[in-house]
């Protein structure tokens, strides 16, 4: 039997449509959600995810201030203009784009972001609240993981699920976020052994490895939910030979689809919910800001 395909684009539209609503009545309310993005020298696909991120904004009536700065800035220049926006009251939320010239350390500007504007929710107060089980700012890429989970009418509650990966902005809140839903987690990573006696016992498999193809059949159980964060441009051959770029996931789809319940296409699945989750951290960051600006 096919899986249950869960499409990313399907769900971001929905998202969004929420977003809308919200915004419209912060709006009749005087509340004009902006979004400020920090870009520091040119990376091409950088480039592209503000490009990306504009246009949702703007699908949305979210005001996108992408603020540009030069790649040969000081540290204490790029720690100024965070603290401007930090303390600008037009300003709801602020995200740093990534990779950034080597002399900057990203660790360090994106903990310089206040807390209540972080909504990346990559700052340690939104990490230290989500390890809590406060509301927080979530991590964008984790919240869309979880919400296409959520999409399934499948309980979450007393399941076994199995996070691959680690990384502070993925894998860990991804486990944290399953945890808050009652799903009993395992954690696995560069360093485990027998990953695919693990990942076997999933009856949840969220995959955020970031190596093509890492999850095949033999790691899935059947009837497994499979969530693939991964996304990367690998080349491929065409049936005539030619080579091509393609975008593929942690987990080889065809073969794992064979097994699973359900589970993310790459691309369609994570992904296009990803910006769409910045956003409503953004219309949650000015709802605050309105409710108690000390915050
Ligand atoms: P990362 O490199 O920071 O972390 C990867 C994690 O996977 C590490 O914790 C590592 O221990 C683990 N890992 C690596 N090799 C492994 C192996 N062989 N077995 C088990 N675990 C292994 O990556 P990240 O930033 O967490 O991103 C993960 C993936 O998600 C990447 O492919 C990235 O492109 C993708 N991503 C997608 C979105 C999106 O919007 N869909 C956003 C961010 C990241």
């Amino acid at each position: 039997m096919s899986p249950y395909l869960i499409n990313g684009s399907i769900l971001a539209e929905r998202q969004r449509e929420q977003i809308r609503n919200e915004v419209r009545s912060l709006r009749s309310e005087g509340v004009l959600p902006c979004l400020a993005a920090i870009r520091i020298g040119e990376d091409p696909a950088a480039s592209a995810y503000a490009r990306s991120q504009a246009r949702e904004a703007s699908s949305c009536q979210i005001e996108y201030r992408l603020v540009e700065l030069q790649p040969d800035i000081l540290v204490t220049g790029a720690l100024a203009v965070i603290e401007e926006l930090n303390t600008d009251p037009s300003i709801s939320g602020i995200m740093l784009h990534l990779p950034l010239p080597a002399h900057l350390d990203a660790f360090l500007l994106q903990q310089a972001i206040a807390p209540r504007k972080d909504v990346e929710g990559v700052g340690a107060t939104n990490l230290g609240l989500l390890l809590m089980g406060r509301k927080a700012l979530v991590p964008c890429t984790a919240a869309a993981a979880m919400a296409c989970l959520k999409s399934l009418a499948n309980p979450i509650e007393g399941r076994q699920a199995v996070v691959v990966g680690r990384s502070v902005i993925v894998g860990k809140p991804l486990a944290l976020l399953l945890l808050e839903s009652h799903a009993t987690v395992t954690i696995c990573h560069s360093r485990t052994r027998n990953l695919s006696e693990l990942t076997r016992r999933a009856e949840i498999l969220m995959v955020a490895a970031g190596r093509p193809g890492l999850i095949g059949a033999e790691h899935v159980s059947p009837g497994c939910i499979v969530i693939d964060v991964g996304i990367h441009r690998v080349e491929s051959k065409q049936s005539d030979g030619k080579p091509i770029m393609k975008t593929v996931g942690d987990v080889r789809f065809d073969e794992v689809a064979a097994i699973a319940s359900a589970i993310t296409p790459v691309p369609g699945g994570v992904g296009p919910l990803t910006v769409a989750m910045l956003l409503e951290n953004t219309v949650r960051a000015a709802k605050r800001e309105k409710q108690d600006p000390r915050a």
